[in-house]
C-alpha cells in the first residue's frame, strides 16, 4: 500500500476557482509596462514568473542561512541542510511520491532526462531493444534517447499521433512487445498543449514489462500530478516553469528502479567510501546528487510548490484549461489564423500555438511585443513536430495562474494589429 505525503492544500482550497487578478499582485514583475503598455506575459511554457514568496525565500536564504550542506558540523550548515531536505519532502508531497528519497534534485528537465538516459538507459537498454517516443516530443525528450540508441544499438520507434498530437492508444498497444524497454513521452506538449493519456500508457507499458518515463515539464506546473496514481516509473520537471527558480528541477523515480541504477555524476557528496582505484556509492538520493547542488534553488522550489498547493493544483488546472479553450476559440474564429493542436473541448491545457496566413511567426511576435504582449515564436525545440505540422515555426501563447481573459483579448487584438500592419486582412 502506498503512503501519501501530499502537501499543504486543503480540499476546499484545491477546488475553489482561482482569482487571477488578485494572484497577479504576488508577482512583482507583472506590474511593469513594456514598450509603454502593461505587460501581458504569455510565454509561460518557456518560463513562468516568480511570486514574491519565492524571491524572498532566495534572498532570506543567502542573507541568513547560506552554507554548504551535508558536510559541515556548524549551525549554518545544519540549518541549510535541513532546509534543503525539507524542500525535498515538500516536492515529494507535491507529486505524491511514496518516499522523499525518490526525488532527485537536478538542474531541470533536460538534465533529468540526460541523467536517466545514462544511469538507467546504459544499464538496461541493449542491442535490438526499442524505445517508444512520439513525434511531438521536445528535443530534450528526443535527443538523449537518440544518443542512447546509438550507444546501445537500440531502435527508436514513434507512436502514431493525429494532426492535433493525440496519441493513438490502440496503435501504441500494438507496438509494445518483449523488445520494448522504454516508453518516453510528454505529459503535456509544449507546442500543441495536448495532454497525453499517461495513466493508460503506463498500464499498457507495464503489461509488457516496459518502463515509462514522463516528461512533465509542462504538466507539473499546471495540473495535479500524482506519480502513484499515474503509476509512472520516472518523471522529470523544471522548477523555473512552476513559479520556482531557474537551475533546479526534479528526476522522480520509483525506489526500486533508482536503487538498481548506477550514478550518472561522480565526485564529492555521492560516495560512501573512496579508495584509490574504486569507490562505493551513498544511499538514495545522494548517489545521484554529486557535487554541491543548487541549494537555494531547491529551497526556492519547495516554497514554490507550497505556493501552488496553497492555490490548489485543481484550480490552476481548471484555469489553464479555461483560458486555453477561450484562446483557441477566439483565435480560430479569426480569418487567416490556424490553431494547431486539439479543439477547445479536446484534452488540452493552456498552451496555444497558431500560425497567421502570410505572416512569419517572428513578425507576429515582434508586433505583439510592441503591444507589450510577450509570446514565443519559433520551432519551440520541436523541429520534427514542425515538419509534421508542415510549418517552419509557430507563434505560441501559454498561460499561467496569473493570466486573465482580458489578456487573451489583448493578444487577439494585437494579432489583428499585426495582420493590418502587414496588410494581410
Ligand atoms: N520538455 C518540455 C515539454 C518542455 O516544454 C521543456 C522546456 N521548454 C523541456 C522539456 C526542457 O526543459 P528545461 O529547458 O527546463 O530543461
Amino acid at each position: 500500500m502506498s503512503t501519501s505525503i501530499r502537501g499543504a492544500a486543503t480540499p476546499a482550497a484545491r477546488t475553489a476557482p482561482l482569482d487571477a487578478a488578485a494572484l497577479r499582485r504576488d508577482f512583482p514583475i507583472l506590474a511593469q509596462e513594456v514598450r509603454g503598455k502593461p505587460l501581458v506575459y504569455l510565454d509561460n511554457a518557456a518560463t513562468s514568473q516568480k511570486p514574491r514568496v519565492v524571491i524572498d525565500a532566495l534572498r532570506e536564504y543567502y542573507e541568513t542561512t547560506n552554507a554548504n550542506i551535508h558536510r559541515g558540523i556548524h549551525d549554518l550548515s545544519e540549518k541549510s541542510t535541513a532546509a534543503y531536505e525539507d524542500a525535498r519532502v515538500r516536492v515529494a508531497g507535491f507529486i505524491n511520491a511514496a518516499r522523499p528519497h525518490e526525488v532527485i534534485f537536478t538542474r531541470g528537465t533536460t538534465d533529468g532526462i540526460n541523467m536517466l538516459a545514462r544511469a538507467w538507459g546504459d544499464a538496461n537498454v541493449t542491442s535490438g531493444n526499442e524505445i517508444l517516443l512520439t513525434e511531438v516530443e521536445h528535443h530534450s525528450n528526443l535527443v538523449p534517447w537518440q544518443e542512447l540508441a546509438k550507444r546501445r544499438d537500440a531502435r527508436l520507434r514513434f507512436i502514431p499521433t493525429d494532426p492535433a498530437g493525440v496519441i493513438d492508444l490502440d496503435a501504441f498497444a500494438g507496438m509494445l512487445g518483449p523488445q520494448t524497454k522504454l516508453v518516453a513521452v510528454h505529459h503535456v506538449s509544449n507546442v500543441l498543449g495536448v495532454i497525453a493519456p499517461v495513466a493508460a500508457m503506463a498500464r499498457l507499458a507495464h503489461e509488457h514489462g516496459a518502463v515509462i518515463a514522463i516528461d512533465g515539464a509542462q504538466s507539473a506546473p499546471h495540473m495535479p500530478v500524482d506519480v502513484q496514481a499515474l503509476d509512472v516509473d520516472f518523471l522529470t520537471f523544471s522548477g523555473h516553469k512552476m513559479a520556482g527558480p531557474t537551475g533546479i528541477g526534479v528526476l522522480y523515480g520509483k525506489e526500486h528502479l533508482l536503487e538498481a541504477m548506477e550514478p550518472a555524476h561522480f565526485g564529492g557528496s555521492m560516495i560512501r567510501a573512496v579508495e584509490l582505484e574504486s569507490s562505493t556509492w551513498a544511499d538514495l538520493p545522494y548517489k545521484f546528487e554529486g557535487g554541491t547542488p543548487n541549494i537555494a534553488g531547491a529551497i526556492g522550489l519547495g516554497v514554490a510548490v507550497d505556493y501552488l498547493d496553497g492555490i490548489g493544483m485543481d484550480a490552476i488546472d481548471a484555469h489553464a484549461r479555461q483560458l486555453g479553450a477561450y484562446a483557441v476559440n477566439v483565435l480560430s474564429d479569426m480569418p487567416g489564423v490556424t490553431v494547431h493542436g486539439p479543439d477547445a473541448d479536446g484534452e488540452r491545457g493552456g498552451v496555444v500555438s497558431f500560425t497567421v496566413e502570410d505572416l512569419h511567426p517572428h513578425d507576429v511576435g515582434t508586433v505583439l511585443d510592441g503591444e507589450g504582449v510577450a509570446i514565443r515564436a519559433g520551432h519551440h525545440c520541436a523541429q520534427p513536430l514542425m515538419r509534421k505540422l508542415g510549418v517552419h515555426a509557430t507563434a505560441r501563447a501559454s498561460v499561467y495562474l496569473y493570466n486573465t481573459t482580458d489578456e487573451i483579448d489583448c493578444l487577439v487584438e494585437s494579432v489583428v494589429k499585426a495582420q493590418r500592419f502587414f496588410g494581410t486582412v
